[in-house]
């Protein structure tokens, strides 16, 4: 263990964050980045020259030698390109340490390998990045040495959005625009701007990095392309919340203090359902730092786990049989002056606002839920969603009990008059029921669940940007506010109108609303009948990126041009389609020179001990292991048979002279089923070939002996 130290210490210390910015920039310029970041002005040259030159002596007294543009391009990772801050050499041959105010605002990497989706032809490959003040740089240290990292926006030389953070940037403003427009409409005149805030829970998989590096599945692939359940799975619910065992805490320890010094406010952490599985979870932030953050969280974890001989599965599925990794992405909005417009608030008037602004989330999410359930969707999270476990593939929405029944009532009467736990309330028009936090009955079921002053969507995935999800959270969010404010800026008796408008709003999306338990087939079968969208793979999901509704809201608010959601669109096909032949040409290798090989030595084994027995002793009884020669030889020849079916069926796919979302289709039809048909007779013979035999780690090696 490493000497004693004090958090709030290291805490940031290695940020340039506004504590080092008020202390290191002068009092002017510090005044106006301040106003950049607070009203979304551009930066001139001069000051930008200014915060640069401090930002470099600051970064070089941290050990830095280089910066880079730290960016999100479309593979759901970060990108960076570094350059060292020296200049060219002066005469005297010695050189100088540099770097301009141009240099920190904007950049242009060759972007031609990054996924554009068509948006960019191959000749016109310049990209431009551009600094996001409101997400400050950091300098990331490690053995590799120190790098000043500068967020920053990645567009193409014509404007085009090629990353997360530019549509998220955009669909911030737009929703706090709409959203204070409303809060005018409610008499608020202080709050100047709503600030979407998100908290993402992190899920991942720790395993010992020797048995990691002895499957080629999960190094190509991050998950397990075979493998038999060990006689204990998750049933016995021990490893939630259980003890963590040393190797973990002390990955764990270091993890928090890297994250800590980079200002991530690493909080909470524990055993997941799963066996080796994990969960990090850092105080909420402003959208795109929070979705930055997670970023560096998801850096962390892989870079840190590497020290300490563990390797970190962020893939959502990395294990069939037990469960797979998620993200939560608790979502609220808070005003500048700390107002949360989901806290129910206490008086009436309070809750007036709260419950326009909830059926204005159920409004939201209603019309665009298709749009919801794609922003979560990945290669790996078809595993989750869909498949048989947390959360469905059916977007709804879960209130609790108690606002469940306000609405109930609203619904029918037009008024609410009383909350579920019997208090009485003075009756009247208007009046409506004094909310409680309802944190005692979690729906863990639930896609999308109201948690008190926030939302949880519990969709996306353990590897994905959490980008998008917000995007379209925020977006949609825009899209009710103004609509609402459209018809409430025109209404004589606003009191009249707005209470009219919930009551509609209750009515027409009471369809999204939905408590019971989400896994039940039963729910599959209501939701179809309530007309609720089911979507089981990305695929599926896809198209609803690129419907009249999504494009139309996305083009109204200037966060997507049609052509760049049909280039993301393309990007997604393209990535599942590479996926899984990554996947499939992957099985295809493990089977045919570790698994199939290892099998014929064990039959051949097998064979020649029953000669030998037979030879030695003709009357014993050598049945048992003729009984397992015959069943080993089947499942050989069934594995045989599917390995060939997948190769072809995979050459098939990949020469295929079709559209992306023709291939894409496919893959997931053919190619994904002639895989599962390969994994079954290995995994079968995995349970019945000699341990020693079987030429890689199995999944009690991997989960249970961390
Ligand atoms: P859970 O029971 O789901 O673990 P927590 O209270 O621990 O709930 O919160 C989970 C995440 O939600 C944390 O990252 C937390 O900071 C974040 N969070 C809490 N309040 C809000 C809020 N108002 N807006 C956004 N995120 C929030
Ligand atoms: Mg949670």
């Amino acid at each position: 263990m490493e000497e004693f130290f004090n958090v709030a210490d290291i805490f940031g210390e290695n940020v340039f964050n506004d504590s080092v910015m008020q202390e290191r920039l002068p009092k002017k310029t510090y005044q106006k980045l301040k106003q950049t970041i607070s009203e979304g002005k551009e930066l001139d040259l001069e000051t930008a020259d200014v915060i640069a030159h401090e930002m470099k002596e600051w970064a070089i007294e941290k050990g830095a030698t280089h910066y880079t543009h730290w960016f999100q391009p479309l593979t759901g990772i970060t990108a960076e390109k570094h350059d060292s801050f020296i200049s060219a050499p002066l005469p005297s041959g010695k050189v100088l340490m540099s770097f301009s105010g141009k240099e920190l605002i904007k950049g242009e990497p060759d972007a031609s390998s990054f996924p554009s989706g068509g948006l960019r032809a191959t000749f016109e490959a310049r990209g431009y990045t551009a600094w996001d003040p409101t997400s400050p740089a950091f300098v990331r240290q490690d053995a590799a040495g120190a790098t000043l990292c500068i967020p920053t926006a990645f567009c193409s030389y014509t404007g085009e959005a090629l990353d997360q953070k530019t549509p998220l940037l955009r669909s911030m403003e737009v929703v706090s625009e709409q959203a204070v427009r409303l809060l005018r409409l409610f008499g608020n005149t202080t709050s100047k701007r709503v600030i979407p805030s998100v908290g993402a829970e992190q899920e991942y998989f720790l395993i010992d990095r020797e048995m990691y590096l002895a499957r080629k599945d999960l190094m190509y692939t991050g998950r397990t392309l075979f493998g038999a359940m060990p006689p204990k799975g998750q049933e016995m619910d021990d490893h939630y919340f259980g003890t963590i065992p040393e190797r973990i805490e002390a990955y764990m320890r270091d993890v928090n203090i890297e994250l800590w010094k980079l200002g991530v406010s690493s909080k909470t952490q524990h055993n997941e359902v799963a066996p080796a599985q994990h969960e990090l979870a850092p105080i909420y932030a402003q959208c795109n730092v929070a979705v930055d953050h997670n970023q560096i969280i998801m850096e962390t974890l892989r870079k840190v786990a590497n020290r300490h001989g563990l390797q970190c599965l962020l893939h959502e599925k990395p294990f069939d049989g037990v469960n797979g990794s998620g993200k939560h992405d608790n979502w609220s909005l808070v005003t500048d002056d700390g107002i949360n417009l989901f806290e129910p608030g206490k008086s009436p008037h309070e809750n007036v606002q709260f419950l326009l602004i909830l059926c204005l989330v159920l409004k939201a999410v209603d019309k665009h839920a298709d749009l919801l359930r794609e922003s979560a969707s990945d290669v790996g999270n078809d595993h989750r969603l869909g498949g048989n476990e947390a959360p469905p593939a059916i977007i709804s929405v879960y209130l609790g009990e108690q606002l469940e029944d306000v609405l109930t009532q609203l619904i029918s009467t037009g008024t609410a008059t009383k909350s579920k736990k019997g208090e009485k309330l003075a009756t009247g028009v208007k009046t409506l029921p004094d909310f409680r936090k309802d944190a005692t009955d979690r729906n863990r079921t639930s896609p999308f669940a109201f948690t008190g002053n926030k939302f949880e969507f519990r969709m996306p995935g353990s590897q994905d940007s959490v980008g998008e999800p917000n995007v379209v959270l925020n977006t949609i969010m825009a899209e009710a506010l103004c609509e609402a404010c459209d018809e409430l800026e025109k209404a004589k008796d606003f009191d009249s109108a707005v209470h009219d408008m919930i009551k509609k709003l209750a009515t027409e999306h009471q369809r999204i609303v939905f408590s019971g338990n989400g896994y039940a087939d039963e729910w599959i079968k209501e939701a179809k009948k309530r007309g609720l969208p089911s979507i089981n793979s990305l695929v599926e999901a896809i198209p609803a990126l690129t419907t009249e509704a999504t494009v139309s809201m996305f083009e109204k608010f200037k966060v997507f041009s049609k052509v760049e959601l049909e280039s993301r669109a393309e990007i997604e096909y393209e990535q599942y389609i590479k996926s899984i032949n990554i996947e499939a040409r992957t099985m295809i290798d493990m089977a045919s020179k570790q698994i199939i090989p290892a099998v014929i030595s064990y039959a051949t084994e097998l064979g020649l001990s029953i000669g030998t027995i037979a030879d030695a002793c003709p009357e014993a009884d050598v049945s048992t292991q003729k009984e397992l020669l015959i069943k080993v030889s089947n499942y050989l020849r069934e594995a045989k048979d599917a390995l060939v079916n997948l190769r072809e069926t995979n050459e098939k796919a990949y020469t295929m002279k079709a559209d992306s979302c023709k291939k894409a289709n496919f893959y997931h039809d053919k190619v994904v089923k002639a895989m599962e048909e390969l994994r079954a007779p290995v995994d079968a013979l995995e349970m019945i070939v000699d341990k020693e035999s079987w030429p890689m780690p199995s999944y009690g090696d991997m989960i249970f002996e961390v």
